[in-house]
């Protein structure tokens, strides 16, 4: 403890352990499980009706994809979002997250086919969808073959989307 930065960073951590924010990484620890296939960290806890989870720490309550960028990467600057990059709405993997604007939000969910249900510009139709599901290549490059983003693969493969 000689070294005064070391020491004021010890003492940082210790008053961050007993935060609000280290209750909220416990909590969002706690309760997440692991989907194996894509890596997210799913939680089912105060669901809202769009799908995002939600949970109280000392008196707040917000979003838990929105607990867990600020518990894990810090705070989010003023009118930007904590976007997904895996689509899931209630995952809270601090790897998945990142920060943006609406627009890109908005943007990038129509670049990954999310709106291919509309069919209006889709990229795939059910003969790709087919052939897709009946391959064995990877997701990476079936997503550079089709022109698609890898994770549109991944949903196409699990029957999460292109259902019949
Ligand atoms: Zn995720």
């Amino acid at each position: 403890m000689g070294d005064p930065v070391t020491a004021a960073m010890v003492a940082t951590e210790l008053v961050e352990e007993t935060g609000k924010l280290a209750k909220a990484r416990r909590k969002l620890l706690d309760y997440m499980r692991v989907d194996h296939v894509r890596g997210c960290w799913l939680v089912q806890v105060g669901m809202t009706r769009n799908g995002y989870g939600q949970m109280m720490v000392d008196h707040e309550r917000d979003l838990t994809h929105r607990w867990s960028y600020r518990a894990f990467h810090g705070p989010i600057p003023a009118g930007l979002v904590v976007r997904h990059a895996c689509d899931v709405r209630n995952c809270v993997n601090p790897l998945h997250l990142s920060i943006g604007t609406q627009s890109d939000n908005i943007r990038e969910c129509v670049a990954r086919g999310r709106f291919a249900k509309n069919r209006g510009g889709a990229k795939l139709g059910w003969p790709e969808v087919e052939a897709i599901r009946a391959s064995s290549e990877t997701n990476t490059a079936l997503a550079a073959r089709y022109g698609v983003h890898r994770l549109t693969i991944g949903e196409i493969k699990l029957g999460r989307t292109w259902i019949r």
